[in-house]
């Protein structure tokens, strides 16, 4: 089976723990990742909210070094299409962004250094906007500023954390598909985080993607049935393109039997016998968010000016 996660914080394991991605005790490792035959995993570059521009440009900095020492040899680093097509493959991304602050140049480094993705805010408030346990407000000016120059660069939009009015501007004033990187169904564990019926139909028709995080709390349960309804859910809302998953592994507490990403070919093979077909297999588990990433960059022309 193939398999394609929107979302982990691993690189933070790596930083702040000085963990290895060939083996660890955490939630995803090259030697659990080496069971699929296909493998892309993003790896995100978490920002707490609350610092200062400076200390939030050096965790940036650390975290993507992290991905840097990590990628070469044993983990094919993701910047173009066709990369997306070695395996195992890591993405780099951003979550909270909007902690970065109002820095245009750093911005587009983040594009020269690889970053594939920008989550625009994390739970809080940031220069960009605010997350969902923020205030009220929808996206700053500058927030409405970022949306454009990353859109300009061919980097993805994140709006996964982003409050439920900055979710409807982005779809206002986005001109490109974008993501919600690591999410669930609203309708089956109402939660801020969670999209409603009517945000996740939004995403689906900008032709954007939706990961479903496996986090427990955000699902409203830790047993296979109920990611099962939260998959079906999505699908029967016509999401059979749209739909993949986003785990938020090392960034949340889950069953540890679980192993890690070593779940998912569990998973593959319980939807299996409950008479899921091997085509919406592949396209939930991998091909939904890789087509999503190449029609995205095809689509991109840059103007770097
Ligand atoms: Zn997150």
């Amino acid at each position: 089976m193939r398999l394609f996660d929107l979302h982990c914080d691993t690189l933070c394991e790596g930083l702040h723990r000085n963990t290895s991605i060939h083996s660890n005790a955490g939630h995803v490792d090259l030697v659990r990742g080496a069971r699929y035959d296909a493998w892309v995993q993003a790896y995100a570059a978490w920002i707490p909210d609350g610092l200062s521009v400076t200390e939030a440009q050096a965790e940036c900095d650390a975290l993507m070094d992290v991905f840097h020492r990590w990628t070469g040899k044993s983990l094919h680093r993701v910047t173009v299409a066709d990369d997306l097509f070695a395996t195992p493959a890591g993405m780099l991304t951003v979550e909270n962004g909007g902690a970065l602050g109002t820095d245009w140049e750093y911005i587009h480094s983040l594009y020269r250094r690889g970053v594939c993705m920008v989550g625009l805010t994390w739970n809080g408030d940031n220069h960009w906007g605010s997350g969902c346990f923020g205030s009220d407000e929808g996206l700053t000016a500058a927030g409405r500023q970022a949306l454009s120059v990353l859109e300009q660069f061919g980097t993805v939009v994140d709006v996964a954390h982003l409050n439920r009015p900055g979710f409807w501007q982005v779809v206002k004033e986005a001109r490109r598909p974008f993501a919600v990187s690591h999410t669930a169904a609203d309708a089956l564990c109402p939660h801020p985080r969670n999209l409603t019926y009517d945000q996740f139909c939004a995403v689906r028709d900008r032709g954007g993607v939706v990961g479903l995080t496996l986090y427990p709390e955000h699902l409203g349960g830790s047993d296979f049935e109920t990611i099962r309804r939260h998959l079906e859910h999505f699908l029967s809302l016509n999401g059979e393109r749209t739909i993949c998953f986003g785990a938020d592994f090392d960034g949340m507490t889950a069953p540890a039997e679980w192993n890690g990403i070593a779940v998912y070919e569990r998973l593959y093979r319980y939807l299996s016998d409950c008479g899921w077909n091997p085509q919406t297999l592949d396209a939930v588990f991998y091909t939904n968010a890789r087509d999503f990433f190449l029609r995205y960059w095809e689509q991109t022309i840059r103007n770097e000016e």
